[in-house]
């Protein structure tokens, strides 16, 4: 029986070096496909002009490129955010999303098929966990982007791990993506444009904070009270607000880098005064900058995105803490580009 093909993605540099070498190939070869697949994107071992045709040949019997399809795409109203629904080869299902704005062209790239963590509030902690996403499936879906704007001479300028799932439950598979990604000799993107947004998990960010790395990272918090969280996140029954705080200043210790906390404003239930002194006594003083986001109302969750006023009131109170903030509107809203809602909508709950 013939060996499964191996997923050319998955392979650093050193493991591409031997596996060509098991080819019979000499070292440049392998610099030439790694130049083939992370600076040109091309997604068929046959565009690699430059290689001989039996190279190619025992390319496409031993590995694949791209392995998932493309089982739906969006456009926003005004043609800037574009989404695509992958489906990858186990039948499992993922999203990322190209948002244009001003020169920037931004990617938000799922790091697991579903979530585990169960956030009432978004879809895809709805529809539960499926599996991680390996280092090709991650790094795959940038270069399918890379690739589509190469063809208008654009390029993928930043990246934000807030598609699906939990980017540092995937700790090992999401770090060696970003070092694949930031590669100098491959698709180089600067570690400071690809952000890492997690709900808190603290032993990993204790690791992460020890690692130094240079990419930044993003707190999902959205509430400033136990009481208040323990509704919305339920892993932070596990490590509550005074223990991820505490890594918090710990990371900003290690790291003298600035935290952003994100903030999804839901009517009535974080958007009041009382939660926005809460986190203005959080943190005060901190190393930080708030996102505050209109909440993208989900299927299976009642609550309401805050009126203008209450996140213009929101803002004001933190303020008064010294706590700089920026209210982001969520791009690509009519077609449901928030957190894992193609999916549900193509594919339908579990
Ligand atoms: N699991 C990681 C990253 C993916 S979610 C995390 O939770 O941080 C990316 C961001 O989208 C998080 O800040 C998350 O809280 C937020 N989010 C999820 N569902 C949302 C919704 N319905 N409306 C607004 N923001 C949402
Ligand atoms: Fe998972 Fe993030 Fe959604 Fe929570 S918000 S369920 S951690 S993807």
């Amino acid at each position: 029986m013939k060996n499964e093909k191996i997923h050319i993605l998955n392979l650093e540099y050193s493991k591409l070096l031997r596996f060509l070498a098991e080819l019979g190939e000499p070292k440049f070869r392998a610099q030439q496909v790694w130049n083939w697949l992370y600076s040109k994107y091309v997604t068929e071992f046959a565009e690699m002009r430059n290689l001989p045709k039996n190279l190619i040949e025992k390319l496409e019997a031993n590995a694949v490129i791209h392995s998932a399809t493309t089982a739906s795409e969006q456009h926003s109203s005004d043609g800037r955010t574009k989404k695509v629904l992958f489906q990858l080869p186990d039948g499992q299902y993922i999203e990322t999303v190209l948002m244009r704005y001003d020169k920037r062209r931004t990617l938000c790239i799922s790091t697991q098929a579903g979530c585990a963590m169960g956030c009432v509030f978004c879809a895809t902690g709805q529809m539960g966990f499926f599996r991680n996403l390996t280092v090709s499936e991650i790094v795959a879906q940038v270069l399918y982007f890379a690739h589509e704007l190469a063809q208008t001479e654009e390029h993928v300028t930043n990246i934000v791990m807030m598609g699906m799932g939990e980017p540092l439950h995937n700790y090992n598979n999401t770090l060696a993506a970003i070092d694949r990604l930031t590669d100098e000799s491959g698709f180089n993107l600067g570690a400071r444009k690809i952000t890492i947004s997690t709900v808190g998990l603290v032993p990993a960010i204790r690791r992460y904070a020890d690692e130094q790395r240079q990419t930044p990272l993003a707190i999902s918090l959205h509430a400033a009270t136990d009481e208040e969280r323990d509704k919305l996140i339920p892993i932070n029954n596990r490590w509550p607000i005074a223990e991820l705080m505490d890594t918090c200043r710990y990371y900003i210790e290690k790291t003298g880098r600035r935290l952003t906390f994100e903030w999804a404003l839901i009517s009535g239930e974080n958007d009041t005064i009382e939660q926005a002194r809460a986190l203005g006594n959080l943190l005060h003083g901190m190393l930080c900058h708030v996102n505050l986001i209109p909440l993208n109302p989900t299927a299976d969750y009642s609550g309401l995105p805050s009126s203008k006023e209450r996140v213009d009131a929101f803002q004001a109170e933190l303020a008064h803490y010294g706590v700089s903030s920026t209210v982001r509107v969520r791009r690509g809203i009519d077609i449901q580009a928030g957190c894992g809602q193609l999916r549900d909508r193509v594919v339908g709950g579990r």
